[in-house]
């Protein structure tokens, strides 16, 4: 008998044949004398829906009411799903964070887990339930609901899993694994059987959205492992943990992040600390900084989400202020960035595809270039044809 930790993402419950097909097969595994904790996340498109519906009545919604808001859609889901199990003759469980104790610090909207209450998940379990937990949402020690940022639910099943001792977490989802880029926007994109917790990192970081990054930081801390897999063919799928290829160099992915500006501030004796910082404190994560100093007069930019650009702008005292909106960044991530002259071919190929680059990154593992956005599907798929399919 063993501990399974399952999380299901919103596509995997997003209607009742959904979540009646997952439970036929949480069944089957129950029958196999398995105990099993699921975390599930709100129907498909639920939370897109809700804040949509939010903003429609207040354009800056307080983030503690947006978070008792967007709960709302996980405590659907963990309802129905206990109503199904139960219509199959399997005992089944439903909580809300509030109600089991997953206790968060930090912002509304991007709270962060300190700790969780596992003494009624083990009583449960040891009674023969399935004990199906809300994904993506938390409670302060004063009681205010929170929300970990989107996608947060692959954050809550790790943590879960973490505090119940378990050495792997499944996360389900519509897509049989993690690829070299997203298979809906590059066709020859190739499944990874396993992949280094430092290399998903990176590629969530920097916009696979096939896993939360903070879940992966978590698994990492706790060396717990992740099979990301399908829910729609429960294949086997990808285990994200220890680095097994060692020095290996290759190129293990390609990943964009759209909706990008880029900020910039012009002037004489301009501070690049008081200029970034107030840039940070409006709110604003901040990417690729570049810094000129010529005759006198100081460039400052950076790239932003385009959501922080009005905060940013009211928050920057001094300076001509100008930014371009509409960019994208590209990344070319694994261990074979560190291979001589990598960069260099990345340039080449985006110049031959006549993309302009507004601005680079690197680090070890990933070089990172902002593109207008218009050209960020092509950009993804002439990286990946030449740097992956070619190897
Ligand atoms: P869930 O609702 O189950 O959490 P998400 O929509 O958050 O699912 O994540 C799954 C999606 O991530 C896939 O449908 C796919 O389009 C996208 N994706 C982006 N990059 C990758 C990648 N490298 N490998 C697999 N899927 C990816
Ligand atoms: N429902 C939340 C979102 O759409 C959390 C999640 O799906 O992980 O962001
Ligand atoms: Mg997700």
């Amino acid at each position: 008998m063993a501990l399974l930790v399952e999380k299901y993402g919103g596509t995997s419950v997003k209607n009742v044949t959904r979540v009646m097909e997952v439970a036929y097969n949480v069944r089957d595994r129950i029958k196999e004398g398995h105990q099993i904790v699921m975390v599930v996340s709100a129907p498909g498109g639920m939370t897109d829906e809700l804040i949509e519906r939010a903003k429609s009545i207040n354009s800056n919604p307080r983030g503690r009411e947006l978070d008792v808001l967007l709960s709302t859609g996980e405590q659907i889901s963990i309802a129905l799903m206990a109503m199904a199990l139960e219509n199959l003759g399997v005992k089944a469980i439903s909580y809300t964070a509030s109600q089991l104790g997953i206790i968060t610090v930090g912002e509304h909207n991007s709270a962060r887990i300190k700790e969780i209450h596992t003494e009624m998940v083990k009583r449960k379990l040891d009674e023969g339930y399935v004990v199906i937990v809300a994904g993506f949402q938390g409670v302060t020690p004063g009681g205010a609901v929170t929300t970990l940022g989107r996608g947060g639910s692959d954050t809550s099943a790790v943590a879960l899993g973490a505090a119940l001792g378990a050495r792997e977490v499944d996360i389900y989802t519509d897509v049989d694994g993690v690829y070299s880029a997203d298979p809906r926007i590059v066709e020859g994109a190739v499944k990874h059987s396993d992949i280094s917790y430092e290399e998903m990192i990176e590629m969530a970081g920097s916009g696979a959205k096939v896993l939360h990054s903070r879940s992966v930081e978590l698994a990492a801390k706790y060396g717990i492992d992740i099979h990301l897999r399908s829910s729609f063919n429960w294949r086997e799928g990808t285990r994200i943990g220890e680095e097994k290829h060692m020095e290996k160099h290759v190129i293990r992915g390609i990943a964009a992040t759209e909706n990008l500006t880029k900020v910039s501030i012009e002037g004489r004796c301009l501070s690049l600390s008081d200029t970034i910082g107030a840039i940070s404190r409006s709110g604003a994560n901040i990417d690729v900084i570049t810094h000129n100093y010529q005759r006198g007069r100081t460039e400052i930019s950076c790239i932003i989400k385009e959501e922080y650009l009005d905060s940013a702008l009211s928050a920057i005292e001094t300076g001509e202020v100008s930014w371009r909106k509409e960019l994208a960044k590209v990344s070319v991530i694994g261990l074979g960035v560190k291979s001589k002259g990598t960069a260099a071919t990345v340039f080449d190929i985006l110049s031959r595809e006549g993309i302009e680059v507004e601005g680079v990154s690197c680090s070890e593992i990933n070089i990172s270039c902002i593109i207008p956005e218009e050209d960020v599907k092509r950009a993804q798929c002439a990286l990946h044809k030449e740097l992956i399919e070619t190897e």
